[in-house]
């Protein structure tokens, strides 16, 4: 079998590659490197020009070559690499016809505990959406943030007491909204600096949340283990690490007891799995990032299949970013789409392949929408994490 030709697709916000081989098989992969699509894309049709006329069933040493023939690296040549790798498990499992799972020694659950994602310019729409997901058998909400997900065009300021009593009087309804019922999987988005931090966190623990994600920035990766060090909320990290090697220094120093690695940037299916195995060594658990389409979500879920330390599986529900902005159905993009079981779950299939495949026509019915370059400014001017 050999590769006939790899491209790479624009649809909607997401950004595919599909490589089709010369005995017909195509495999579908996806990049996670979202602000960059046009740049992952011009790295995909490079790679195409050392893939082409190779065996597709040679991943890890493709994986390899592509990622060690010369120094460059980061999210966008990672995204690429991603989509290529999750793309070359697809045709793997079909051509052995096995779902990926098979291929990674085997299911070890038939089904992934998801959370719902919930977005609210207020805290009482983030309340209302603790709710709805109660109402729809959901077990845990994420996306959950103390602060709301204000219009980014609003200048930001908050003095520091209102900032931090604010963040956990939310959490306090969070969680009264949620009962013991539901999990809440509380998400900074790198809004912190580590002293805030480690006050905010020392201040929820009574709530009990699953996890607090990304706290401060994840590029000093000493800070989150600071923060990791002085307070007993877990703290996941790790969608924006592109490599093994920077999860294998993050629990060196302490920085997670949750890791989340985004298979369409670590390295696809044979990254994320790595980064599995490094912290099933450390019982720390693994909840994969997954902020894309249902491509992305069949990619997770050969890891929540096979890690015996999966946690929880993000499971992007209908907007994306700002709220409102509604991302396609599922069904309408690809076959195969994972759905919730209405119990907090979804169900593992066990398709060839990574088990999902393109609608025939979604690129027609959904073309690419460019995201713009948009951050949050505070009242005095400069940038503020959001
Ligand atoms: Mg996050």
């Amino acid at each position: 079998m050999r590769i006939e030709s790899v491209t790479p697709i624009f649809i909607d916000r997401y950004l595919f590659v599909e490589i089709t081989t010369d005995t017909g098989i195509v495999g579908l992969g996806e990049s996670g490197a979202w602000g960059f699509q046009e740049g992952t894309a011009a790295t995909i049709t490079r790679f195409a020009e050392y893939l082409i006329g190779k065996d597709p069933l040679l991943i890890e040493h493709h994986w390899q070559y592509l990622y060690r023939w010369t120094h460059f690296g980061g999210a966008v040549v990672m995204g690429a690499l991603s989509a290529v790798d999750i793309a070359l498990w697809d045709i793997t499992g079909k051509h052995l016809d096995a779902p990926v799972h098979a291929l990674l020694g085997g299911k070890v659950r038939d089904r992934a505990r998801v959370y719902y994602h919930v977005f609210g310019e207020t805290t009482d729409e983030l309340v209302d959406g603790i709710a709805d997901a109660r109402r729809q058998g959901y077990t845990a909400v994420g996306h959950l943030t103390p602060f709301t997900d204000a219009l980014r065009t609003e200048p930001y300021f908050e003095t520091h007491v209102q900032k931090i009593r604010g963040a956990v009087d939310a959490v306090a309804r969070y969680r009264e909204a949620a009962g013991t019922e539901v999990d809440l999987c509380i998400e900074i988005h790198r809004r912190l600096s580590p002293f805030e931090a480690v006050q905010l966190g020392n201040a929820i623990e009574q709530y009990t949340p699953l996890f607090m994600e990304d706290p401060v920035l994840p590029d000093n990766i000493d800070e989150m283990g600071y923060v990791a060090s002085k307070t007993t909320v877990p703290i996941a990290t790790g969608e924006r690490y592109t490599s093994l090697w920077e999860f294998q220094m993050l629990l060196a120093r302490g920085g997670a007891q949750l890791v989340r690695p985004d298979v369409c940037i670590v390295g696809g299916i044979t990254g994320a799995r790595k980064v599995a195995a490094l912290a099933e060594a450390l019982h720390i658990g693994v909840v994969p990032h997954n902020p894309l389409s249902p491509v992305s979500t069949a990619a997770c879920l050969q890891i929540a299949a096979t890690a015996p330390n999966f946690v929880i599986q993000e499971f992007p529900n209908d907007s994306w970013g700002e709220k409102g902005d509604m991302r396609p159905e599922p069904s309408a993009l690809v076959s195969g789409a994972a759905e919730h079981d209405g119990e907090g779950f979804v169900t593992i299939n066990d398709l060839p392949g990574i088990g999902v495949a393109l609608q025939p026509g979604a690129a027609e019915r959904y073309p690419y929408r460019k995201r713009e370059i948009l951050t949050r400014l505070h009242v005095d001017g400069s940038v503020v994490d959001q």
